[in-house]
């Protein structure tokens, strides 16, 4: 069901392809593919700010930069009150340089939160201060089996345990200093994408780029298709969620509900549908926006959208942050799925499609309450009682692994979200 003061937009209807899908599949995974292509490690993001700025003036959309880079655009409504938005992260994992060794190699510590186990073997660049970029390989101290024998099986695994060893005639400090490398360089690691013919796609940093590409590819249906939104809708692209900051600095003063675009996860115990979308209902920081959340569900439900619902307990996205931060607005949390995060990611597309599908019913639909865009106001128009309960059942995965999705409620909706 609905809750009581969301209303369909019904006058238009926004333009889609032969299989009723407003995502332009291609699009999305250009995009996503460019993304991937430069490397954006939280502190480290002007280069992608600047190509997104440029991906949204080739789509006609208006757009300002906080000073850090946080981008901020603007899909204009025919009402400008109270305000929504949408928000993804560009920033991504990656690593810095703690300390050049004796050895000729370098010490590292993480950029955001990841396990070294998932840096073992991966291909790297270090961004010099003089611009200068050199390539390498992350490896543990004891990388050899033919040295180490079984002591490659049991080393432990944290980031002490690994180093950079760089692709050049280096094997003492001073070679690393003749080099030019210092401490605090940045680390950027491979994406290592691969795109396969059956929709899913392989690669690190898909979270959040996949939800950048996502929103990119609403924005250009939004645009294409001519269709007014009912009200503004901000298109958020924060730099540094990886790191906690998020979505707390890049709001408009009257921005009353904000739905964040990130990952929701594949593995066991969770409820996360592999090739639809996912509406978080709670993470590490607490539940999100009852009357939000019912109505992003509702959304999928009205529109044939694959869905689940899931909660995470280790997980904090842009929301958290905008709230942490001391803003008044609801928010939600919308997740394509993501295998293997913070490590070997995969996603499918059909999963980003759903994402995207929801997103564009959501940017066409009334907002959820009109009083919102007052920050205080009386009674009379505060949404109570409660909405009724959804059906249930309605967004269940059944079971918690991926492997099993296929037979779930919310994937027996699947190919109508396409
Ligand atoms: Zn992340």
């Amino acid at each position: 069901m609905r809750s009581p003061a969301v209303q369909s937009t019904g006058a238009s209807t926004p333009a889609r392809d032969s299989e009723g899908c407003p995502i332009d599949r291609q699009y999305l995974l250009a995009t996503l593919a460019r993304l991937l292509s430069i490397p954006s490690p939280s502190g480290m993001t002007d280069e992608i700010v600047v190509h997104v700025t440029h991906e949204l003036g080739t789509l006609g959309i208006p757009y300002s930069l906080t000073r850090r880079g946080a981008i901020r655009a603007d899909l204009e409504g025919e009402h400008h009150s109270p305000d929504r938005a949408i928000v993804a992260h560009l920033d991504t994992l990656g690593a810095m340089v703690k300390a050049l060794k004796p050895n000729g190699r370098l010490e590292l510590v993480p950029i955001g939160t990841w396990s070294s186990r998932f840096a073992e073997g991966a291909r790297v660049t270090v961004h010099a201060d003089d611009d200068r970029r050199l390539r390498g390989t992350i490896v543990p101290l004891k990388a050899s089996g033919h040295t180490y024998n079984e002591q490659v099986d049991t080393q432990p695994v944290s980031w002490e345990q690994v180093e950079l060893r760089l692709d050049e005639r280096c094997a003492c400090l001073e070679d690393l200093v003749q080099l030019g490398l210092n401490v605090g360089d940045t680390v950027s690691i491979d994406p290592q994408p691969e795109f396969a013919d059956n929709g899913f796609v392989v690669a690190r940093h898909l979270d959040d780029k996949a939800g950048v590409a996502t929103l990119l590819a609403v924005a250009k249906a939004v645009r294409e298709s001519g269709v007014p939104l009912p009200v503004d809708c901000h298109l958020l692209f924060t730099i540094s969620e990886e790191v906690g900051v998020g979505a707390s600095h890049v709001l408009h003063g009257d921005v009353a509900e904000l739905v964040s675009i990130d990952n929701g996860t594949i593995a066991p115990g969770q409820n996360t549908s592999e090739y639809g979308v996912t509406i978080a209902m709670q993470d590490s920081t607490g539940p999100f926006d009852w009357h939000l959340t019912r109505h992003l569900l509702a959304l999928c439900r009205d529109h044939g959208i694959a869905h689940a619902r899931d909660v995470f307990r280790h997980y904090k996205s842009d929301a958290a942050a905008a709230l942490a931060a001391g803003n008044d607005i609801r928010t939600a949390l919308a997740c394509f799925a993501l295998d293997a995060s913070h490590g070997y990611e995969r996603t499918h597309l059909d999963s980003l499609v759903a994402l995207g599908s929801l997103l564009h019913a959501y940017v066409h639909s009334a907002p959820l309450f009109q009083r919102d865009a007052m920050k205080l106001g009386p009674l009379a128009d505060f949404p109570h009682p409660p909405p009724s309960p959804d059906p249930p059942s309605a967004e269940h995965a059944v079971t918690a692994t991926s492997s099993v999705d296929s037979r779930s409620p919310a994937s027996s909706e699947r190919s109508a979200g396409k």
